[in-house]
């Protein structure tokens, strides 16, 4: 877990971060998000102390991070950045044993590392370990990056703004890659974007900042979309793609699962309600599962999984 406790970083008489304590729990992806020059890259970097606090604490588990040797510091944590700053003269195996080395690993240790963390992100050693990053395309070389960040086997991944300089497509193919990565190797991740449709796919959690570095909600992404905590939340989800889906789409007219013998929820909604109501209603059922009905009819059922993927 990473604990910010009332941190503040100030440049001169700019406040780019402001009085934040949050939480990041242990293998979940928590996404900072807000516009330009809010703090979220300034909040990231203070976790590894790439940037220092002007004054707050930030925990690992149970160590202060001011405390730990910033070398060892930096070792445990993975960075992957949006330009990837692979070298240019290195091989992509070269790149990606750049940690491990750094580590003082022996060869063999090595190779085997690169080659299974190459497999990992669906880059095959024997089509990609020889080439250098110009003959990649940048989907390519964000994977590499990210290889590379998994080196020496972290327990936290900052990634900022990774896929900030993709092209949609393969971007969304990024994006649900690493979902698939996290549920194999459940790292601690904080990610940093302006995209709030990425912050809602990819977080388990969404730390909203406003300009000055002030968190202005954190919370799942249900939560943020269903329940903004202010004006500022809802003009920042309203330039969003997934919350205009949600206010346009009936619930009728997405994928419901079925009750599969499992007891019926408690909570009903009519099928003409739009996604945005029927996120309300299973933010307010106890087991998060509501019952959709048409007329005397059963529809099924949805939850907020089913929600989240029906407005993307
Ligand atoms: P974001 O990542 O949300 O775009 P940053 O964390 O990079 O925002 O920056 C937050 C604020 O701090 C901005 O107003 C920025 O201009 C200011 N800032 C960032 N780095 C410096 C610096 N080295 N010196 C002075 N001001 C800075």
């Amino acid at each position: 877990m990473i604990t910010f406790d009332r941190v503040t970083k100030r440049y001169g008489s700019t406040e780019a971060v402001r009085e934040l304590s949050l939480e990041v729990p242990s293998g979940e992806i928590v996404m900072f998000v807000g516009p330009s020059g809010c703090g979220k890259t300034t909040s990231l970097k203070m976790i590894s102390r790439l940037i220092e606090p002007t004054s707050g604490t930030i925990h690992i588990d149970d160590t202060d991070t001011a405390s730990v040797d910033i070398n060892e510091l930096r070792r445990s944590i993975g960075y992957v950045i949006q330009q990837v700053g692979l070298f240019p003269h290195y091989t992509v195996a070269e790149n990606v044993a750049t940690v491990p080395r750094l580590a003082g690993w022996d060869k063999p240790r090595i190779a085997a590392r690169v080659d299974e963390l190459l497999d990992l992100v669906g880059l095959p050693a024997a089509d990609y370990a020889r080439r250098l990053p110009a003959e990649l395309s940048g989907g390519e070389r964000q994977r590499v990056g990210v290889a590379r960040a998994l080196g020496v086997n972290p327990n936290i991944l900052l990634m900022d703004e990774p896929f900030g300089a993709i092209d949609p497509i393969a971007r969304e193919r990024l994006q649900n890659e690493l979902l698939r990565l996290q549920q194999v190797v459940r790292k601690t991740i904080v990610f940093v974007t302006h995209d709030i449709d990425e912050a809602i796919r990819l977080g388990d959690r969404v730390a909203l900042f406003s300009r000055g570095g002030t968190l202005e909600q954190y919370a799942t992404p249900a939560q943020l979309l269903a329940r903004p905590a202010s004006s500022f939340v809802a003009d920042f989800l309203g330039e969003g793609r997934m919350v205009r889906r949600l206010s346009l789409i009936k619930v009728r007219d997405i994928e419901l699962a079925g009750l599969d013998g499992e007891r019926s929820p408690a909570e009903r909604v009519d099928a003409d309600v739009t996604l945005r109501d029927a996120l309300d209603a299973v933010l307010r059922a106890r087991d998060g599962r509501v019952l959709v009905v048409e007329g005397g009819t059963t529809l099924g059922v949805v939850d907020a999984d089913t929600i989240r993927r029906a407005s993307q």
